[in-house]
């Protein structure tokens, strides 16, 4: 069974937008594959953030991975920083990356840019992300289309280290491009983002998700409930296709293009379909809250299987790079 790594950056409680783009795909994963998905908190920290607010948003993720799926009997669910070999070889990782191929990225640049005095660890950052995956010598990473350049970059690191230290010992991580859905914000202009105020919360009630439902962007295009629309620019049916079943995503698509319906009668349909599937996993999300201690343990077992898989890893590399080995060792 091939091995897969994803990580997700501790935001908090999920939203429709980060569920639909990756988690919803790694609920699928899992029951295919042998899966490590990780809170990456150390990589949280490479952008200005509050060391108040940290954990606890570590442990809302926690609660949302959970509660919308991942089963921690099936796959490895634990916290980057709970697993010190993380770091260790993402420094070694270090020595064999080229500064040109970092300054390259063009999620570097753009970050970059945005920031007066530039952190080394935003350089650093796709040398982090490799030292996850190799880490566990997956071979699979699930990708979105923003992440493919950093996948590249990814097996060059893999390659060099190999080619200096013990050929074929890193495999070269391929991407799995699975589909996955690119939701816009209810605004319809930007991503879906919690800093933007554009999001439904996976674990909103049905009130709310109707309330900020209503108002959301559609096909500008429609104006009057007479006007055909387009579909394929509208949010919502993109909505529709992470929620409806197949069946009902072919006929909003048909109504909406003979303007068979209005698009309040399309968002009620999205609504009720949104609810169905939401209400489960707020209701998990609910129970788990209520046991914070299981919630710990899961992690702290996740950890624990992650690092007798990392703590051999990083053993075979300082072995293969020629350190001195501990006494006692
Ligand atoms: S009918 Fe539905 S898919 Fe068509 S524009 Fe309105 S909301 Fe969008």
């Amino acid at each position: 069974m091939a091995r897969v790594f994803s990580g997700i950056q501790p935001s908090g409680e999920l939203h429709i937008g980060n569920y639909l783009g990756a988690v919803q795909n790694w609920v699928r994963l899992q029951h295919e594959h042998d899966c490590l998905f990780s809170i990456v908190d150390l990589h949280a920290i490479t952008q200005p953030y509050d060391p108040g607010t940290l954990a606890s948003l570590t442990v809302d993720m926690a609660v949302s991975l959970f509660a919308a799926g991942l089963d921690p009997d099936k796959s490895i669910i634990f916290v980057q920083s709970h697993v010190a070999e993380h770091t260790e070889l993402n420094w070694l990782l270090t020595t064999v990356t080229p500064l040109g191929e970092l300054e390259r990225q063009t999620q570097f640049k753009d970050k970059s840019q945005r920031q007066e005095s530039v952190p080394a660890g935003l350089l650093a950052y796709p040398i982090l992300q490799a030292a996850d995956v190799l880490l566990y010598k997956a071979s699979l990473v699930p990708v979105g289309e923003d992440q493919v350049q950093h996948l590249e970059l990814m097996r060059e690191i893999a390659r060099r280290w190999n080619a200096r230290y013990g050929e074929g010992y890193f495999p070269e991580p391929q991407p799995l491009l699975t589909k996955t859905k690119r939701v816009l914000g209810l605004d319809g202009k930007a991503k879906m983002s919690k800093s933007l105020g554009n999001t439904i919360g996976l674990f909103d009630s049905p009130e709310t998700i109707w309330e900020k439902l209503r108002p959301a962007a559609t096909d500008p295009a429609r104006k009057t409930r007479k006007d055909p629309g387009n579909p394929d620019i509208c949010n919502i049916f993109t909505i529709h296709q992470g929620f409806s079943p197949p069946e009902t995503v072919a006929e909003v698509a048909h109504k909406c293009r003979t303007a068979g319906w209005g698009c309040l009668d399309c968002k009620r349909v999205l609504a009720d379909n949104m609810i169905a599937a939401l209400t489960p996993m707020r209701e998990r999300a609910d129970a788990i809250k209520r046991e914070p201690a299981r919630l710990l343990e899961w992690l702290r077992a996740g950890a624990g299987r992650a690092r007798a898989l990392a703590g051999r890893t990083i053993v075979e590399v300082r072995d293969r790079m020629g350190f001195l080995k501990a006494g006692g060792d």
